[in-house]
């Protein structure tokens, strides 16, 4: 009788208490569930190790090996924070009102303490004010680029495309064109702050005409794995910032990012000042908030 163990973190062994509902048994101590199968006895413990046993047990175990080797967490190489490398990242895919901005930033392994000096750190614990200060002084010592998606462009082709795609497609130009501005550096490796598996970021840009030749990793929470990708965060929200200041600007409006109840009277107000082709110019038309604002401002 076969024993294969896994490793798995509390969201894969989430889903697999989902998908064995039907075959649950009460569980014994220490363990999430247990379960049995036809193939083997699945033995979910709350140290994270998952234990199928059984005739089939490699069958079954196997059913979850894409959706292991897709989790990337603690894939890093050893020392990986200390190597020279180009993070991506993006902001503004859940804003109504904004562009949506890829960033790709170079931090060669002896900028590191600089960057650091700065603040630039875990990005997600600066406020956009700190972040609008250092972001000029991030683009004087290090390389980067930044490719910003304006409302309008991005209405024009949603439709055709899924948003992980789009993702993947302009973090794959981001990287491709920031590879060609620094050579001839050569990075050690490209780190992508994970919207989506490798695998799919793989799949989605393989009949792109670029390519980056750096060894890509993938990872949540990037800006915690190398200061690069919290580099890139920041020069991402920024810039996002700093256009949507600017098409606020263009109607003398304050807009509001995100995606909640204010966006919606925002831009019901837009629909009765100015048509919703102007809103269409400074909103992501297919969220929901569109039809939230339409029926708003007909009550108005
Ligand atoms: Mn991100």
């Amino acid at each position: 009788m076969a024993t294969i163990t896994l490793t798995c973190d509390s969201s894969t062994i989430q889903k697999m208490q989902k998908h064995y509902q039907a075959n649950l048994l009460n569980s014994a101590p220490y363990t999430v569930f247990v379960a049995k199968t036809a193939n083997a006895r699945i033995s979910a413990y709350q140290s994270g190790k998952v234990v199928f046993q059984g005739p089939h047990a490699e069958k079954e175990a196997a059913k979850w090996g894409n959706e292991i080797a897709s989790k990337s967490h603690s894939t890093l190489p050893e020392g990986f924070d200390t190597w020279s490398v180009i993070g991506s990242d993006e902001v503004g895919n859940g804003s109504y009102f904004g562009p949506l901005v890829v960033a790709a930033a170079y931090v060669e392994k002896s900028k590191i303490p600089e960057l650091q000096a700065l603040g630039v750190k875990d990005s997600k614990m600066l406020n956009d004010e700190k972040m609008k200060r250092i972001a000029p002084k991030i683009k004087r010592i290090i390389p980067y680029q930044l490719l910003i998606v304006s409302p309008q462009k991005y209405n024009a082709v949603q439709p055709h495309y899924n948003a992980t795609t789009m993702k993947s497609v302009l973090h794959n130009q981001a990287l491709a064109l920031l590879e060609e501005k620094i050579q001839p550096a050569q990075p050690q490796a490209i780190l992508i702050d994970q919207f989506a598996t490798k695998e799919r970021f793989l799949k989605d840009t393989k009949n792109e005409v670029r390519h980056p030749q750096t060894p890509i990793y993938t990872i949540t929470k990037g800006e915690q794995y190398h200061i690069a990708v919290a580099a890139a965060s920041i020069l991402a929200r920024v810039t996002f910032l700093e256009q949507l200041e600017q098409l606020g600007d263009s109607i003398q409006e304050v807009l509001p990012s995100g995606a909640g109840a204010n966006v919606d009277e925002v831009a019901a107000h837009i629909i009765n000042q100015y048509g919703i082709d102007t809103l269409a110019r400074l909103a992501k038309m297919h969220f929901a908030n569109t039809e939230k604002a339409i029926k708003l401002q007909k009550k108005s």
